[in-house]
């Protein structure tokens, strides 16, 4: 049977199960008091949500066969979801016909403090309990990007799921996996079982992904949905955006990945639900696997990927470039000089490197870098055919109606009297 399909059959042997024939199924549990079903408050995918649509008897089953081995009194499922009538409505018959009292509460976010004396349970967890009753053995949920969860043995190997559900990238370097990193040699090995993810959601990441980048956004979204009640979890997700932000903005320095890795490790042992032991993760494995390159934006000030702005250059080829200004008029910042006659200058240091100068020129003359400016990039130079060159750009300062013209017109001028010399960088 699978987890992903209404496991009615798991409902139906309930009735015929007496504790004992329980444990012998499923192992003894501790007493609680009650037992909550929910996500993991760190995993922001959601996608096991769909257990609640799909399979709402086995989710009933699992709950009434945890209530019974623990002595629970109460059950209650929380999730977004319910707030669909058609998932409650699912959810209420299958409790109405195994006798569970059951509560709904629509909320993401579940904490330890406040179910102190429950069982916290997920929903795959309560899936499997099923399976288990139907007499199956239960499978892993994974989803590759924004793929489809799907089954799999949990003996797998990453690499053969990863396979399993398309092409594997050729530059694959790793994976990004509850807010964890794992690198492309490790993938042959480890096993879905071991991997054990909480969202079941796997993200392929290459070459053109910046490790840092995916770990400042991966603060940034912890960060977003942290309750704020712990200080580890609060104030230390506030210092690793800081850190990171600084190394990607080009002011970093080795200190700031020292600070953010002791931050980190405390935070893994000192926080009170799923999100903050995970909070620290972007972190440590960043630094356990891909440490070269996320100090290479400091010691080397250099982004591989080219995802961090703060190391990307612009320039202008002087060798395709035909000077009438189409990028001046759409620089939001006005850092583009055109001089009649002369090739476009990019003034560096204002450019916030928005890329918008590259889509409009039709000549394909400017180049966005991860690495080094040409030195003959750094200076405009004389065109072959100024004469015509100069008319053009002309023309386009004499069009006081648009708007983008002006903005040429504006740089143009007030740069007029300086140096075409590029300042310094
Ligand atoms: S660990 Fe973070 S999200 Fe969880 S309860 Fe504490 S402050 Fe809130
Ligand atoms: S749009 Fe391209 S070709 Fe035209 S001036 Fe700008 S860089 Fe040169
Ligand atoms: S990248 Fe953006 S800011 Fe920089 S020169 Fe081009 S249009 Fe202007």
């Amino acid at each position: 049977m699978s987890m992903l399909m209404n496991n009615e059959a798991a409902l139906a042997q309930l009735s015929a199960l007496t504790k004992e024939a329980l444990e012998e199924k499923l192992g003894k549990r501790e007493k609680a008091g009650a037992i909550t079903a929910a996500l993991y408050n760190s995993d922001m995918e959601r996608r096991k949500d769909i257990l609640l649509a799909k399979n709402p008897a086995g989710i009933i089953a699992g709950l009434c066969a945890l209530s019974c081995l623990t002595g629970a009194k109460k059950a209650e499922i929380v999730s977004p979801c319910v707030a669909d009538a058609a998932v409650a409505n699912g959810l209420k018959a299958a409790a109405e016909k195994a006798g569970l009292a059951l509560t709904l509460t629509e909320d993401d976010f579940v904490t330890k403090t406040e179910h102190r004396s429950d069982l916290l349970v997920s929903f795959e967890e309560l899936a499997a309990i099923a399976e288990k009753l139907a007499g199956e053995e239960p499978k892993a949920l994974y989803a590759v990007g924004d793929g489809d969860l799907a089954e799999a043995d949990p003996a797998m190997t990453v690499k053969a799921f990863l396979e399993s559900q398309g092409d594997v990238p050729e530059d694959i370097k790793g994976i990004a996996v509850d807010h964890a990193f794992c690198p492309a040699g490790a993938l042959e090995t480890v096993t879905l079982g071991q991997l054990a993810s909480r969202s079941g959601v796997i993200r392929v990441l290459t070459g053109k992904d910046c490790i840092l980048d995916r770990a400042r956004k991966e603060i940034l979204s912890l960060r977003k949905k942290s309750c704020g009640k712990c200080t580890f979890c609060r104030e230390g997700l506030y210092q690793l955006q800081v850190n990171m932000d600084a190394v990607a903005a080009g002011r970093g320095k080795t200190t700031n990945f020292e600070m953010s890795q002791e931050i980190a490790e405390a935070m893994l042992v000192s926080c009170n639900c799923s999100l903050g032991d995970d909070a620290g993760k972007p972190v440590t494995t960043m630094m356990e696997y891909f440490r070269d390159e996320a100090e290479a934006h400091v010691r080397r000030k250099e982004c591989k990927a080219g995802a961090c702005l703060a190391f990307l250059q612009i320039y202008v080829d002087p060798a395709k470039c035909q000077g009438a200004g189409e990028c001046a008029k759409v620089c939001p910042v006005d850092c583009i000089e055109i001089k009649p006659g002369y090739t476009a200058l990019i003034e560096s240091f204002d450019c916030t490197r928005c890329g918008k100068c590259i889509d409009a020129c039709p000549n394909g003359a400017i180049v966005r870098t991860a690495g080094k400016v040409p030195r003959n990039a750094e200076t405009a130079v004389r065109l072959k055919n100024a004469a015509a060159a100069a008319a053009g750009a002309a023309d386009a300062d004499d069009d006081e109606d648009d708007g983008a013209s002006r903005s040429s017109a504006r740089a143009g001028a007030a740069r007029r009297h300086r140096t075409l010399r590029r300042p310094g960088r």
